[in-house]
């Protein structure tokens, strides 16, 4: 953990309070129970440089420590509408619905309600994130995507940080579509808009990979999606996350319609988040006025893909749109990144696993031929 408490004092203490010399005195406890703490050095650990941090002591966390994983993993699955249960080895397994929004909440409370899918994969991320996203917690959460195998939290929520956004932008890289919806979590860093006005968000800027730089960037046809997003808010943002390739600098981009793919919070002074929100659904009236800005692919991107069939591999067929004059994508300007509309439809198989990353992106350039649309017929639709 990044921060602990002087027992005698309850003053804070932080990472960079850690020696040598420290910069604190007496007994060390967790900063939100008594569980005793201490400090480990900052270190390299095969070549890789290793952040200082606390940790605990002798005993675990107090039972009511918003820091303990197994009482926090039983109320995450008990508050999950049966998608996660605890095994006997106290890893949780969130088990995705064939649609994400398929289970409902129970209960009426007036308010936009988070599917129980989505919403419990943000209460385990707000919980990684009390933790630092420290591996050894994070390895105490799997998640079944619709009739799939159990995979690792990690291969299906990347982020926040830049090495683990770079592993999806690889992934992508070599399987432009995948099977399973991915979670991205960060923190809104920069609010723009594109050359029609449209916002979006940026949760992190040029990135360092070994494929180059990219964004991590939320995109939606629909203004009111975005704007609770505001700088600094923490989003957990759920679907069929691509790469766009046709700013200067290419996108990790997830490009959303539906209120339930975003969930948000803030974080108070005290390290302290609220529960995860999410936006109203957008108007009916909206989404025919705002129908222009999105390719009309004759598929549904609120869905995120369906069930995997390993026996029947449909292949991906183009959408059936009106195709539009093919033209070559030209560079935007750097606060257009991700200017475009959504590239291909979600329903295909990962079947291009075994593809070099080259020939995968030459397919993932020809999908996004096919979509394109320039940007004066873009206009023309809005007039
Ligand atoms: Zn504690």
């Amino acid at each position: 953990m990044h921060r602990a408490r002087e027992k005698d004092t309850d003053r804070g203490v932080f990472r960079r309070h850690i020696g040598p010399p420290h910069d604190f005195s007496g007994d060390l406890i967790c900063w939100k129970c008594t569980a005793p703490m201490e400090p480990v050095r900052a270190r390299t650990h095969m070549g890789a440089p290793v952040q200082a941090r606390y940790r605990l002591l002798d005993r675990a966390h107090d039972e009511a420590c918003p820091l303990n994983p197994d009482t926090v993993t039983d109320r995450i699955a008990a508050g999950s509408h049966g998608l996660a249960d605890v095994d006997a080895n106290g890893v949780l397994r969130l088990t995705l619905p064939r649609r994400l929004d398929e289970v409902r909440q129970r209960g009426t409370t007036g308010k936009p309600s988070l599917p129980p899918a989505v919403g419990t994969a943000a209460m385990i991320a707000q919980f990684l994130q009390l933790h630092d996203y420290e591996p050894e917690i994070s390895s105490r959460f799997r998640v079944r995507p619709y009739d799939g195998r159990l995979i690792p939290w990690t291969d299906f929520c990347y982020g926040p940080q830049h090495d683990s956004y770079g592993r999806l932008f690889s992934r992508l890289r070599a399987t432009p579509v995948l099977t399973h919806p991915v979670a991205v979590m960060g923190t809104v860093e920069r609010v723009s808009s594109d050359s029609n006005y449209s916002p979006f968000v940026l949760l992190a800027v040029d990135v360092p990979s070994r494929a180059g730089r990219f964004h991590v960037t939320i995109r939606s046809g629909f203004a009111s999606l975005m704007e609770p997003l505001t700088v600094g808010t923490q989003v957990l943002a759920v679907g069929g996350w691509e790469i766009f390739a046709g700013g200067f600098t290419p996108s990790l981009r997830l490009w959303t319609d539906a209120h339930w793919q975003l969930a948000f919070w803030r974080e108070n002074e005290d390290g302290a988040s609220g529960p995860p929100r999410c936006s109203d659904p957008v108007p009916a009236e909206q989404q025919t006025s705002e129908r222009w800005r999105k390719p009309d692919t004759g598929t549904n991107r609120t869905a995120h893909p369906p069930a995997p069939s390993r026996q029947a591999t449909p292949p991906h067929q183009p959408p059936a749109a009106p195709e539009p004059a093919p033209a070559p994508a030209r560079p935007d300007s750097p606060q257009q990144v991700g200017d475009a509309p959504p590239a291909g439809p979600d329903v295909v198989e990962e079947r291009h696993a075994a593809a070099s990353a080259p020939e995968a992106m030459d397919e993932n350039r020809a999908l996004r031929r096919h979509n394109f649309v320039p940007r004066f017929l873009r206009r023309q639709r809005n007039s």
